[in-house]
């Protein structure tokens, strides 16, 4: 660009259940690591994404936020997602963990912190979202929520608490569609962030027939299809890449549209027994 800014791409805003807004396509930076986040994440931001998300785990805060400064964006158009890792749930370490995710990114604040994994065995989960209700009230944290929390720890946290999260963050791609959680979670106010959006590679979307053909219908390539299919079901995705013109390709899906048959036929890939799934599974995952 000439005049060297960056302008935001043309992402929709979804309202959460906090009052703030959330942009419904982001980058992710799972298996990104610092140094590559740095490059990567700053293509990002030139390119027009607005909403990154990182986690503890991820072990790339640093990078992430070295890109926040080098892109001169003013903070308030950014939207900036971290995670606390699973062996931070007691006590007070959901409060010492924000901070040094704090101060890896350099930030003031983030604006959505999430419970990683519900992690049941540790029967820490209900404490560390108490301790996120009260990070909530403070200028540290915008939005609290969780990820991968299925319908039974949802209600834990609901009938120890009485306070639902802003984003329930779940595997979710063709073959794992998760309906329950999501229909729960739909019911109640509560976004649903579709990690994995892609299935992670791990199997491949372009030789799904329903994916090819609206691929070839509407000139698009696969991914930009089950990206396309997401925002249009309403989920709020942010694949990760570290490929420069595929970083630039998930960016540009909202210049067409899927009808309404091609978006039942991908929603027709889940095999209902829950064999899509390609990550862990939340009830044992630690
Ligand atoms: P994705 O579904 O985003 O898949 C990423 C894989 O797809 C990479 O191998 C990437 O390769 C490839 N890819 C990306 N874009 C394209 C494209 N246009 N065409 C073909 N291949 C493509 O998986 P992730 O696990 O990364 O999920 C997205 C984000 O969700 C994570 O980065 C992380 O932020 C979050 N997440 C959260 C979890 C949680 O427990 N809360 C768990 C896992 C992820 P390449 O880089 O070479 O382009």
């Amino acid at each position: 660009m000439a005049d060297h800014t960056h302008h935001a791409a043309d992402v929709p805003q979804l309202a959460l259940n906090s009052g703030y807004d959330i942009p419904q396509l982001g980058y992710g930076t799972f298996k990104v690591e610092s140094a590559q986040a740095e490059k990567f994440v700053l293509e990002a931001l030139q390119l027009g994404y607005r909403h990154i998300d990182t986690a503890a785990l991820y072990g790339n805060e640093e990078g992430v936020g070295a890109a926040i400064r080098a892109s001169g964006i003013p903070r308030e158009e950014l939207f900036v997602t971290t995670k606390l890792w699973n062996d931070r749930q007691s006590g007070d370490q959901p409060r010492q963990s924000l901070q040094e995710s704090l101060d890896r990114l350099g930030l003031e604040y983030v604006d959505l912190f999430l419970i990683h994994w519900p992690a049941p065995a540790n029967g820490q989960f209900v404490n560390a979202w108490k301790q996120l209700i009260s990070l909530g009230d403070t200028d540290t944290v915008r939005s609290i929520g969780v990820s991968n929390f299925l319908v039974e720890h949802l209600e834990q946290l609901h009938a120890e608490t009485g306070r639902l999260p802003a984003v329930d963050q779940i595997e979710l791609h063709p073959r794992h569609q998760q309906r329950e959680v999501v229909q729960w979670c739909q019911e109640r106010g509560i976004r649903i962030e579709a990690w994995g959006p892609l299935g992670q590679g791990k199997y491949d979307i372009a030789e799904i027939p329903a994916i090819r053909d609206a691929a070839a219908a509407h000139g698009k390539t696969p991914a930009q299809v089950v990206l396309r299919w997401h925002i249009q079901n309403g989920n709020i995705v942010f694949p990760k890449s570290v490929n420069s013109s595929r970083i630039r390709e998930n960016l540009e899906i909202f210049d067409f549209e899927l009808s309404d048959a091609q978006i039942a036929q991908i929603d027709a890939l889940d095999p209902g027994d829950g064999s899509g799934r390609v990550g862990h599974d939340p009830r044992t995952a630690n």
